[in-house]
């Protein structure tokens, strides 16, 4: 079968940032990544180049920033009162945090640091700019179920708990 909208595939991957030749994620020790297609799952760029292949391929999949994690936008760099974060909340810079906007829709940002009582909150996230380069292998691809192609995500063997 070959990978296309609404399969589920599963995968070894390294991934490398730019020119550099550190691994900065991979597969291995936890088994490959499975994702399901078309629900936007992973990014973009990544999917696309994936498209048509089949078990047992291979392949160095580039992918630029605007396909991957976004062009770093400074906009996106927003302050707010200490006081908005629960008190015993630790500020860590490169955390991420969910907050909601005024539609009830939920997004994320990673704290970028304290300034005075403000604390730093960042929408870029944190790969934005980056060239990704991933190394991949492909080691299953499958009809996902109604009830995933229903959730928009995959779901793995046993039960299923979750939201
Ligand atoms: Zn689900």
């Amino acid at each position: 079968m070959k990978i296309g909208k609404d399969t589920v595939v599963s995968m070894e991957y390294e991934l490398r940032l730019g020119g550099s030749d550190e691994v900065i994620d991979s597969s291995e020790g936890e088994g490959p990544l499975s994702f399901l297609i078309g629900h936007d799952n992973i990014v973009t760029g990544l999917e696309k180049q994936i498209l048509g292949l089949t078990v047992g391929d291979e392949r160095d999949i580039e992918v630029a920033p605007e396909d991957g994690y976004g062009v770093r936008d400074e906009s996106k760099l927003i302050a707010v009162p200490r006081t908005v974060l629960p008190q015993d909340f630790e500020i860590e810079p490169g955390l991420p945090l969910e907050l909601e906007d005024e539609q009830g829709e939920s997004f994320p940002v990673w704290i970028a640091g304290v300034e005075g009582d403000q604390v730093m909150l960042d929408g870029n996230h944190p790969l934005a700019d980056e060239t990704l380069r991933f190394h991949i292998k492909i080691t299953e691809v499958r009809k996902a179920t109604a009830t995933e192609l229903t959730h928009g995500h995959v779901h793995g063997e046993g039960d299923h708990h979750h939201h």
